[in-house]
């Protein structure tokens, strides 16, 4: 280890409290310091190169050194380096995108509300909800379902909304105001088919709206494909069940977009891959591809006129963040929707679906591996659970080992999920696939 990395591992292990991880180990062990990233590739301090097959956290779809997007926060920091947009303030870069967001998403979407990240935006969607049950004089219809093993962010609400034990262990929540339906998550080795099993779903859905009372249940909030959870793609005609129900009983429907978004599942938005007209649309991550922090949520026309009607009779829609819509923010996210465009960064995901799917398939001939699952260009695959071990304990093990061959991917209980950067080329699939191939070879043995 030189000594600069040496250093750098001293100091953030003294003084950096990291998110998602085990504080206690970080502290004994140290953290990996990624120093400079270029294309799929980012590179430590100790100049090993990984292929980030994560795209960092789902989120890098042009890759890491996109040059465009380092010119547009450069000639933006010079022309105006930040600016807000309350009390009837705005700067171009925020207008430009609110514009190009809503021109690219699914009709209907006309409006846009920015903060920084994927939590503050579904937190906004939810409270924006809820003004809006006020505005129309229903005030008991406040209750939100979302999903077990959704994922939705950490601050208080959407950690509410999230699924997962996890993040909900020690901190007292979920908040009760928040109901979670079943996983949508059909395993061909369950016994049932395919359609059985979403009927299991929607019936679980009308049986909990009916215990809570329809009229109680303001949204339902939904990511089209659930990333965090394990990548799991709905089964066949969930969702259009799902939207039957929540028609029958006036209850909007938020799509969680932040990671499915700009591209990911081979169209634009998920919501046209699934055929689903949402009320509320949510975004970050492939929107700027990270390079800075920002996300967006969109409203239809009919969520949003009782908003406005109600912020025009108490004289101000009373939420906001200093750094929404920021002006470097908006201007990277503009010019990453451009090269998006132009590279035509979609259709190469389109068009990589199948390879990805294929190579993902060929390790179902191995016993060890119990289910595969993609769409577009984000999959996972499992392992059957070994009982020596416990639960997550391979997978855990294999991440680890990737790394060590160069490949960044991620461990989700049983799963390795991947989510390579949108650029990701044929060739660079195979490589991904031959590490993963190898790895399975020794590691396994
Ligand atoms: N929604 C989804 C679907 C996500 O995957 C994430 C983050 O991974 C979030 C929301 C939260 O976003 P952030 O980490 O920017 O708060």
């Amino acid at each position: 280890m030189n000594s600069s990395t040496a250093r750098l591992r001293r100091l953030d292990g003294d003084h950096h409290f990291h998110p998602y991880t085990d504080a206690r180990a970080v502290e004994r062990n140290g953290a990996l310091p990624i120093v400079r990233g270029e294309g799929i590739y980012v590179i430590d301090s100790e100049g090993k190169r990984y292929i980030e097959g994560m795209a960092g956290l789902w989120s890098v779809a042009v890759g890491f050194s996109e040059p465009r997007l380092i010119q547009a926060a450069n000639k933006q920091m010079e022309a105006l380096p930040y600016y807000h947009s309350f009390s009837g303030m705005t700067h171009p870069s925020v207008t430009e995108l609110s514009e190009k967001l809503v021109s690219i998403s699914p009709s209907g979407l006309s409006k846009v509300f920015f903060t920084n990240s994927g939590s503050e935006a579904n937190d906004t969607a939810i409270k924006m909800v809820w003004y809006r049950a006020n505005a129309l004089g229903m005030p008991n219809k406040k209750k939100i379902i979302a999903r077990k093993n959704a994922y939705h962010g950490v601050t208080a609400m959407s950690a509410s909304l999230t699924g997962l034990s996890k993040n909900h262990m020690a901190f007292d929540l979920p908040f009760p105001i928040v109901q979670h339906a079943m996983t949508p998550h059909y395993r061909a080795d369950s016994g049932v088919s395919e359609q059985e099993f979403t009927h299991q779903c929607l019936v679980d859905l009308e049986v909990l709206i009916q215990r809570e009372g329809p009229d109680t249940i303001a949204a339902f909030i939904g990511e089209p494909v659930m990333g965090a959870g394990g990548v799991l793609p709905p089964p066949l005609g969930y969702w259009e069940g799902v939207q039957r129900i929540l028609r029958v009983h006036d209850i909007l429907l938020i799509a969680d977009e932040v990671i499915t978004g700009f591209g990911r599942t081979g169209s634009m938005f998920a919501c046209t891959t699934y055929n689903i007209q949402p009320d509320i649309l949510v975004l970050s991550k492939q929107l700027s591809s990270s390079y800075q922090p920002i996300a967006a949520v969109l409203l239809t026309a009919s969520v949003f006129q009782p908003i406005a009607d109600k912020s025009a009779e108490i004289g101000v829609f009373g939420h906001g963040f200093t750094a929404g819509g920021h002006p470097v923010a908006a201007a990277v996210a503009l010019e990453n929707i451009r090269i998006i465009e132009q590279e035509d960064l979609v259709g190469n995901s389109r068009r990589l679906a199948s390879v990805f799917r294929a190579h993902l398939e060929a390790l179902t001939t191995r016993p060890e591996i119990r289910e595969v699952r993609a769409v577009g260009l984000i999959g996972a695959f499992e392992f059957h659970p070994d009982p020596r071990t416990g639960p997550g304990a391979i997978a855990a093990a294999f991440r680890a080992n990737l790394l060590e061959r160069g490949l960044i991917a991620r461990n989700i209980g049983d799963s390795i999920a991947l989510c390579p950067p949108l650029i990701v080329t044929e060739t660079e699939l195979d490589g991904i696939f031959e590490i993963i191939r190898n790895a399975l070879d020794e590691f396994l043995a």
